[in-house]
């Protein structure tokens, strides 16, 4: 014990990760904290249900448990809810401080951060993971900011920290109800998030299953699995609600880099499964018609074409632009084919067109008033035929 202190006593969290409760290392762990918990608390979570159990100690220490295995330790620096006092970092990580930045830690640990899209920084520990939560807007690299450090047995680039389970908006969207198949209301469950998307606590995306389509989807048998996924507006969670064809619904909450990896299957024509005013609904849609590789998309409206073209300027701007082809840029597409939208989108690559000088500025219907439902449907239109979708779809081969 006496080395475990020399050097902090991060081994006796390290040892406890994955651990049940009843374990000799949780044990150990919980005389550390200081006993008793002075807040005990235990919820359920997702489909199939999850066993929340929390326990927070006077000391300022806290142990998440999901189906009894420790799935997280969290070190509050600050007195939080009955805890009165927080952890004296420097106990636990030796040559750190309460007022550590992002670069003391790494000092500290001996370890460099690890970034993962949309994700904080973390560190990657003997076996564990060490993720720092500092004031909102802070920057990460200055001292004084530091709030907490939750420690998991799981990367929190790939699997949303348990300590999320808490989440005001998104903790109780799921309705459940044990007279119906894995114990979910499915119907409830869908109006419940389709009210709470409604006030802009979650925002839908808008390549997965809408939500107004996920029940005549999964109804029509067309598809094996049906997804919707929506984004917390509060924890940035991803919500995956899935209905499957031949098991139970699953709810579940994960980072953006495990839900983009989610397998997606194609959506059958809308014929095939919408009802009347939906068919109508999808005349009025986007659709994809053609694209080349990291260069345009070609998506129609009607008698309407539209082009996406990428461009970029010296690896600081990676953006597209979108236009309605006019009269004779559509009988060019007649003549020309793909060649021609390859030109054009050269053409307006070459423009500059995220400057005012460049033809295609005033017409780049992203930069419009609806710019924002237009980068939405385009999304959803193209959303087969994207480089991440042939990501996922490699993934899935591999692991066939
Ligand atoms: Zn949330």
């Amino acid at each position: 014990m006496k080395r475990r202190r020399r050097h902090g006593w991060l081994p006796v969290i390290l040892n406890a990760l994955g651990q049940p409760e009843t374990s000799t290392a949780v044990g150990e762990l919980v005389d550390a904290f200081e006993l008793p918990p002075v807040e005990i608390w235990e919820k359920t979570a997702g489909a199939p249900v999850r066993q929340v159990r929390r326990l927070l100690f006077d000391s300022g220490g806290e142990i998440v448990l999901h189906n009894d295995a420790v799935a997280a330790v969290l070190l509050h620096l600050l007195p939080t809810g009955n805890a009165t006092r927080g952890v004296h970092l420097a106990h636990w990580i030796a040559g750190s401080r309460n007022d550590a930045s992002l670069d003391d830690l790494a000092k500290a640990l001996r370890s460099p951060a690890r970034t993962a899209p949309e994700a904080m920084p973390y560190f990657s520990v003997d076996g564990g993971y060490l993720q720092p939560t500092f004031k909102p807007g802070h920057p990460w690299r200055k001292k004084g900011g530091l709030l907490r450090v939750t420690i998991t047995p799981t990367n929190p680039g790939r699997t949303a920290l348990p300590k999320d389970d808490d989440c005001p908006t998104c903790r109780r969207l799921l309705v459940r109800n044990d007279d119906f198949r894995g114990g979910v209301d499915v119907d409830a469950t869908i109006r419940e998030l389709t009210s709470n998307q409604a006030v802009g606590l979650l925002t839908e995306d808008a390549t997965r299953v809408r939500l107004a389509d996920l029940r005549p989807l999964y109804d029509s048998g067309l598809m094996e699995r049906v997804e919707s996924q929506l984004t917390c507006k509060s924890c940035k969670r991803i919500i995956c609600f899935t209905l499957a064809r031949d098991s139970a619904p699953t709810f579940d909450y994960y980072t953006w880099s495990a839900a983009v990896m989610r397998p997606r299957d194609p959506i059958p024509p809308v014929e095939q499964w919408g009802d009347a005013a939906r068919i109508v609904q999808a005349e009025d849609e986007l659709h994809y018609v053609d694209h080349a590789r990291s260069g345009w998309f070609l998506l129609s409206r009607r008698a309407d074409l539209y082009l996406d073209a990428r461009y970029s300027y010296s690896g600081i701007i990676d953006d597209s632009v979108l236009i309605r082809l006019d009269e004779s840029e559509c009988e060019a597409y007649r003549t020309g084919g793909r060649d021609y939208l390859s030109d054009l989108a050269m053409r307006m690559h070459n423009s500059s067109p995220f400057q005012e000088k460049s033809p295609y500025y005033a017409r780049d219907l992203y930069r419009g008033p609806d710019g924002t439902r237009y980068r939405r449907e385009v999304s959803a239109a193209v959303a087969d035929h994207t480089w991440m979708a042939e990501r996922r779809r490699n993934a899935a081969d591999r692991q066939r």
